[in-house]
């Protein structure tokens, strides 16, 4: 059993990921396995250093170990480009040159889903990808305008072509997957859920789909915990793997931590950092405490 947490370091940790890497570490002490630490610092613009030094020490503080050096993302470019390059050989890929601006006006709703992922900072949009489906437009475009843009130097991104990914995997005798999640139980995968999911951008050779997949594969991750507000990621996520030969993990997406309110814990909406926690003279012992567990 291997298991990982995954933050991105865009800001302090606080109670709501100390309950998710704490659902990590328990699968796998429970199971003799190894909990993972990974550091999810592709996105340049909201990512700090500063935060990844802070997130260890915090994740010290509250009594887990895990192995070190811990993989950041940043230092594995290579690793998302063979990907990359391999699912373009595939055919999957096609470069959209639709600005944010354009996508929001043109965009509709992810299809049938009761709780569609609406918030554009969350961890599902880590690279800044939109919450809602893309339309496919750029799909349409000519082999000749692609490479009178391309040659023009436009700015893209690359886009994982549902249908296309579906032909394959239908070639492959692979169609239908699934996936196994401890909550959910075992869902058939739609790759068209979230539609056509960027996959790297001219400028960033990888998204938060394309990297935590290889990432996964290449730590050998067996069991990926992580809050249900991913769990729609994972019909991407499946796809990839089943398109780069990966193996499939099995899958804990477990509730969000609410406040007293209600309300999901999230830095903006101001819940406590496990930082200011600390400052404010809390134990590791009484943090757990609040969420009824013992201390580690
Ligand atoms: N990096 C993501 C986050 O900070 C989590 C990704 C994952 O667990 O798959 O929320």
């Amino acid at each position: 059993m291997v298991t990982r947490f995954a933050p991105s370091p865009t800001g302090f940790l606080h109670m709501g990921h100390a309950f998710s890497a704490r659902m990590g570490f328990d699968a796998a002490q429970k199971a003799g396995g190894t909990f993972l630490v990974r550091i999810e610092d592709i996105d340049t613009t909201r990512c700090r250093p500063e935060y990844t030094e802070a997130i260890l020490e915090d994740l010290r503080f509250l009594g887990f170990s895990f192995p070190t050096p811990v993989r950041k993302q940043s230092e594995h470019l290579d690793d998302y480009d063979r990907a990359l390059d391999r699912l373009s050989l595939l055919g999957v890929l096609y470069p959209c040159f639709c600005t944010r601006k354009e996508i929001a006006t043109s965009q509709s709703a992810p299809q049938h889903d009761p709780q569609p992922p609406t918030d554009p900072n969350g961890p599902n949009h880590p690279n800044g990808d939109a919450p809602v489906v893309y339309s496919g437009r750029c799909r349409g475009l000519s082999a000749d305008e692609v490479n009178t843009r391309l040659k023009r130097g436009d700015s893209y991104a690359l886009r994982l072509h549902t249908e296309a990914a579906e032909g394959v995997l239908r070639d492959f005798g692979l169609a239908p997957l699934f996936f196994s999640d401890a909550y959910a139980g075992t869902v058939q995968v739609d790759p068209a859920r979230l539609g056509d999911v960027v996959l790297a951008r001219k400028e960033v050779r990888t998204s938060y789909h394309l990297a935590v997949v290889v990432d996964d594969a290449i730590q050998q991750v067996t069991c990926v915990t992580r809050g249900e507000d991913l769990l729609l990621s994972t019909h991407v996520h499946r796809v990839l793997q089943a398109l780069l030969g990966f193996q499939m993990p099995v899958y804990a997406h477990h509730p969000l931590l609410q406040d007293a309110g209600g309300q999901r814990l999230a830095k903006r909406r101001g819940s406590l950092s496990i930082r200011a926690l600390r400052q404010q003279g809390f134990s590791a012992r009484d943090l757990w405490a609040t969420l009824g567990l013992p201390p580690l």
